[in-house]
C-alpha cells in the first residue's frame, strides 16, 4: 500500500500466473507449456532477426504476421489482429468491446485473467455457472448482456463446446460480442473461425503459446469482423505502437508457414494424453473428457491439495486450485512428452501406495 497509488491499483486483485520455477530438474506440468520445441525453421527465423535491423522499429501492425495468420486460415489481413500474447489482446477486447451496460457473461470456471481484466477496466460482469458436467451450457447465456466470452476448451476443464453450440448461441446473441479464447483449439477442437462471415458480432483469439511452442516469445491473433478488428487497433494504438518486437513477428510468421512441424507435435500431444487419461483411469482417477493440451482429472479418494504437494515432493509440478470448491478434488495436468507422462504415472503410484 502506498500513498502515491492511483486509486485504482489499490482496488486491483492481479492474476496469478503458474509457477515458472527457477530450478531447472522439475518436471514442468503446469502451465500449459508445449513439451516440444518450437518448429526448426522458428530458431531460423529468430537467428537471422539478430542482426543491425534491430535498430529499427519493428513494423507497428506486424503485417507480415496478419497475413501469415490470413492465409492459414484462408481469410483476409483486415479481418486479423496481432498482439503481444492472447493476454495482451484480451485486455484490448475487453476494453475496446466488453465495456457496456449490461454485465459480460463469462463461466463461473473459466480462465481466471477475466475478471482481472474487468477489474482493471471496471467492467460489470456475471458469472454463468458451468453444469454438473462441468459442461457449457448455451441456453444459460440467453439472457441480457454486454458481451459472453469463454474458451473453447474452456479452462481448466478442457471441455470442448460443438461449432452448432456456438452457431445457436451467435443466432440468439446477435447484440453483442461474442469472444470465443481458443488458446487450446488445436489439440482437439474445431476452430469458430469459420462463422466470422455470417456472424460479425463473433471474434475469436489464439495464441502461438500453447501449439505453436512459443509461450516464451509472446504472440497472439485476434481474428473477427474488420470492425472489431478496428476498435482494436484503436486501443493499441492508445496504449502501444509497437506491441510485437522484431523477434516475435519473425518467429510467429515462421511458426504459422511451418504447418508440418504444427501438425506433428500437436498430433503427438494429442496421442499422449490419450494414454495418459487411459493410465490415470486405471489409477481410479475421474478424468472430464479433453480437447486440449491438459486434462483436468480428481481422484477417488485423494484429495486435490494433497496430491499436488506429494507430487511437488517428487518434483513434478501439476497445477491446483482452491477454488471455487467444486474444483478443489482437481488436479490440472499439463501434457508433457510421454516419458513425462510415465514419470508422472509412476510417482502417483507410488503416493496412492503410500
Ligand atoms: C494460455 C492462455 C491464454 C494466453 O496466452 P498468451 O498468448 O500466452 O498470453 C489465453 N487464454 C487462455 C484460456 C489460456 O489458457
Amino acid at each position: 500500500m502506498s500513498k502515491f497509488w492511483s486509486k485504482i491499483v489499490h482496488e486491483l486483485t492481479p492474476y496469478t500466473p503458474g509457477e515458472q520455477p527457477k530450478l531447472n530438474n522439475l518436471i514442468k506440468l503446469n502451465t500449459n507449456e508445449n513439451p516440444y520445441g518450437p518448429s526448426p525453421k522458428v530458431i531460423e527465423a529468430l537467428q537471422a532477426e539478430a542482426a543491425d535491423s534491430l535498430r529499427l522499429y519493428p513494423d507497428p501492425n506486424s503485417d507480415r504476421l496478419k497475413e501469415a495468420v490470413a492465409n492459414f486460415y484462408g481469410i483476409k489481413p483486415t479481418q486479423v489482429f496481432a498482439g503481444n500474447g492472447s493476454d495482451e489482446i484480451l485486455a484490448h477486447v475487453f476494453q475496446a468491446l466488453l465495456k457496456h451496460d449490461q454485465p459480460l457473461l463469462f463461466p463461473d470456471i473459466s480462465y481466471s485473467f477475466y475478471p482481472v481484466y474487468c477489474g482493471l477496466y471496471q467492467i460489470q460482469y456475471k458469472t454463468v455457472a458451468l453444469t454438473d458436467t462441468f459442461e457449457i451450457d448455451v441456453n444459460d447465456y440467453m439472457q441480457p448482456n454486454g458481451g459472453i466470452i469463454f474458451p473453447n476448451p474452456n479452462a481448466p476443464t478442457g471441455r470442448l463446446l460443438s461449432l452448432q453450440e456456438i452457431e445457436r448461441l451467435l443466432i440468439a446473441n446477435k447484440e453483442s460480442v461474442v469472444v470465443i479464447d481458443e488458446a487450446y483449439v488445436d489439440f482437439g477442437g474445431q476452430s469458430a473461425i469459420g462463422l466470422m462471415d455470417r456472424y460479425p458480432q463473433l471474434l475469436v483469439t489464439q495464441t502461438l503459446s500453447k501449439a505453436r511452442s512459443l509461450a516464451g516469445l509472446r504472440a497472439g491473433f485476434a481474428v473477427g469482423h474488420p470492425d472489431l478488428i478496428d476498435a482494436l487497433h484503436r486501443i493499441k494504438d492508445s496504449f502501444n505502437s509497437y506491441p510485437l518486437d522484431r523477434f516475435a513477428i519473425a518467429g510467429a510468421v515462421a511458426a504459422m508457414n511451418d504447418r508440418e512441424y504444427f501438425e506433428m507435435t500437436r498430433q503427438k500431444v494429442i496421442a499422449s494424453r490419450e494414454r495418459l487419461v487411459e493410465k490415470l483411469n486405471a489409477l481410479d482417477f475421474e478424468v472430464l473428457p479433453s480437447g486440449a493440451n491438459f486434462i483436468f482429472a480428481k481422484h477417488a479418494t485423494h484429495d486435490g491439495a494433497e496430491l499436488t504437494a506429494k507430487l511437488r515432493e517428487r518434483s513434478i509440478i501439476v497445477r491446483h486450485f482452491k477454488n471455487p470448491a467444486r474444483i478443489s478434488p482437481f488436479l490440472r495436468i499439463t501434457i508433457g512428452t510421454d516419458q513425462e507422462c510415465e514419470l508422472l504415472v509412476s510417482a502417483l503410484i507410488e503416493i496412492l501406495k503410500a
